[in-house]
C-alpha cells in the first residue's frame, strides 16, 4: 500500500488582515462549529492591557484572557524568568528528578495557601487539576462505596470527563455527553447572594442531599463564593461554613476549585478566605503563571495525603509527562512573587470600587436583570441571551475586548496592570454594548 502525504499548499495571507481564511477553514476554536464559525480576530501582539490586532487596531483587554493574565501582557519580569529558565532547562521529567523552580514555587504557594494545605501536586491545566482532585478524594476514602461527588448547579470545573460531570447539568455539556458521564448529585445554586443577609434555608437542599447520599460521597466539589464560567454568580460565604461543618460530620472531603478565583481576583488571595473556611483539597490554575502558559496545582492537607498514602494503592495514582514543567514553575514563581511585592489587594479593591460606581447606571436599564461587582469582576446580567457575533464586532469597533457568555456580559481586566482610564473605557463600552443588545 502506498501512502501519500497530504501536501496541500495554502495561499499566503495578508499580514495586516484581522481575519484569516485558513483559520476559518481549518482551526477549531473553543466551542465552535466548522460550518459557520463566528469570526475570530488575529492578534499581532499584546502589551500591558492592550491587544493589538493585525491591522493595528488596539483593544483594551477586559477578559484577562479568561481570568489568567493578572500582570498584563508581555511583562518584562515574567519574560525574563521564562527566558532565563529556558537557558537552563525547559523541561525535565518529575519522576525521580526534581528542580529548584518546583521547590521554590512550592514553598511560596504553601506560604499563601490556607495553612492546612501541606502537599502540592503540579498538573498541566485546570481541568486536569480537577481530575486529580477528584481522584485524590476517591483514593483518600479508600472505600468502594464512597466514590461519588456532590456539587451545586451553575458551576464550571473544566472540559475533561470528570470535570464535565460536575459542571452545571443544563448549561454544561451533559446534554451532549449524557450517558458517557458519571452521574453526580446536584444541589440548587445558592440563592443568597454575596453581601445579602444570610438565610439558613439556603443551605437546606444541600444538607438534605448530603444526608441522603452520605455513604456514597467521596467529596463535595464547588467554586467558593464566585461561580465563574457557569453563571458568574457570587454567593454568601456562610454557605461554605455550613458545608464545611456537614462534610466534617460525615467524613466527606471538601474540594474548593479556586482555578478562577485564586491569586487575588475576588479581593482576597483565595476566595475561601471570604468565608474563613479551609478545604481538604484545593485546585489552583489560570492566573498561577500570570497567564503565560498552561499550568495548575492541587493542594491537599496532611490528613488527605496520609489517607492516600495508607490506602490500598499506597501512592497517588497520577503522573503527567509535563508534571512540574520547569518553565511553568519558573514563571509561576516570578508571577506570584510580583503579586506579593505590591499592594495587590489595594489595587483589586480600588478597581472593585471603580467598577461599582461605573456600572451602577446599568441597574436602571430595562432588560438588565442584575449588576454585580466583586473584586476585579464586574457583571451585567441581561434578560435575553447575547448575540455573541454582533457583540464581538461592536467591541472591536469600540476598541475593547469583552466576550460575553449567555445572559452575562462581564469585564475582568488584568488587575495589576489596568489603569483607571482603561477600567472606565471598559465599563462604558460594556454598558453601551449591553444597551445595544437589549435594543436589538
Ligand atoms: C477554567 C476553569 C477550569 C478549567 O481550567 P482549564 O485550564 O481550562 O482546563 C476549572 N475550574 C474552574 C473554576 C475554571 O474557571
Amino acid at each position: 500500500m502506498v501512502f501519500s502525504l497530504n501536501k496541500k499548499s495554502f495561499p499566503v495571507e495578508n499580514k495586516t488582515d484581522n481575519h484569516s481564511d485558513f483559520d476559518r477553514a481549518h482551526l477549531w476554536h473553543p466551542y465552535t462549529s466548522t460550518h459557520d464559525p463566528l469570526p475570530t480576530y488575529k492578534v499581532r501582539e499584546a502589551h500591558g492591557c492592550v491587544l493589538t490586532l493585525a491591522d493595528g487596531t488596539q483593544l483594551v483587554d477586559g477578559m484577562s484572557s479568561w481570568w489568567c493574565v493578572i500582570h498584563g501582557y508581555n511583562h518584562p519580569e515574567l519574560n525574563k524568568a521564562l527566558i532565563e529558565q529556558a537557558g537552563r532547562m525547559s523541561h525535565v521529567m518529575f519522576g525521580g528528578l526534581t528542580h529548584e523552580p518546583a521547590i521554590e514555587l512550592g514553598k511560596l504557594l504553601l506560604s499563601i495557601l490556607p495553612d492546612r494545605m501541606q502537599h502540592i501536586f503540579y498538573a498541566d491545566s485546570g481541568s486536569v487539576a480537577v481530575e486529580v482532585a477528584m481522584k485524590m478524594a476517591v483514593q483518600a476514602q479508600n472505600d468502594p462505596k464512597r466514590t461519588n461527588f456532590a456539587t451545586i448547579r451553575t458551576g464550571y470545573h473544566g472540559d475533561t470527563w470528570n470535570a464535565m460531570s460536575v459542571c452545571d447539568p443544563v448549561t454544561g455539556m451533559h446534554g451532549v455527553f449524557g450517558g458517557a458521564l458519571p452521574v453526580r448529585y446536584f444541589a440548587p445554586s445558592p440563592e443568597v447572594r454575596f453581601g445579602q443577609e444570610w438565610k439558613p434555608e439556603d443551605f437546606e437542599p444541600m444538607r438534605r442531599l448530603i444526608e441522603d447520599h452520605k455513604d456514597e460521597l467521596a467529596g463535595v466539589i464547588l467554586e467558593p463564593v464566585v461561580q465563574g464560567a457557569g453563571g458568574m454568580r457570587f454567593y454568601h460565604p456562610q454557605y461554605l461554613r455550613e458545608l464545611r461543618s456537614i462534610c466534617d460530620r460525615y467524613g466527606i472531603l471538601l474540594i474548593f476549585d479556586e482555578i478562577a478565583t485564586g491569586f487575588g481576583r475576588t479581593g482576597k488571595m483565595f476566595a475561601c478566605e471570604h468565608a474563613g473556611v479551609q478545604p481538604d483539597i484545593m485546585t489552583i490554575g489560570k492566573s498561577i503563571t500570570g497567564g503565560y502558559m498552561t499550568f495548575s496545582a492541587v493542594a491537599a492537607t496532611e490528613r488527605v495525603a496520609d489517607m492516600i498514602s495508607s490506602g490500598d494503592a499506597g501512592v497517588m495514582m497520577h503522573g503527567p509527562t509535563f508534571m512540574a514543567n520547569p518553565l511553568a514553575c519558573a514563571v509561576a514563581l516570578r508571577s506570584t512573587q510580583l503579586l506579593l511585592q505590591q499592594d495587590w489587594q489595594g489595587r483589586v479593591l480600588h478597581i472593585e470600587a471603580l467598577m461599582k460606581e461605573l456600572l451602577s447606571p446599568a441597574r436602571e436599564m430595562k432588560g438588565v436583570r442584575d449588576v454585580r461587582v466583586l473584586g476585579g469582576i464586574g457583571v451585567i446580567e441581561m434578560e435575553r441571551e447575547v448575540d455573541l457575533g454582533a457583540f464581538q464586532r461592536r467591541c472591536v469597533e469600540e476598541g475593547v475586548w469583552i466576550r460575553p457568555f449567555g445572559h452575562n456580559a462581564y469585564i475582568m481586566p488584568p488587575y495589576l496592570a489596568v489603569s483607571d482610564a482603561q477600567v472606565e473605557k471598559l465599563a462604558n463600552a460594556l454598558i453601551k454594548l449591553v444597551a445595544e443588545q437589549i435594543a436589538r
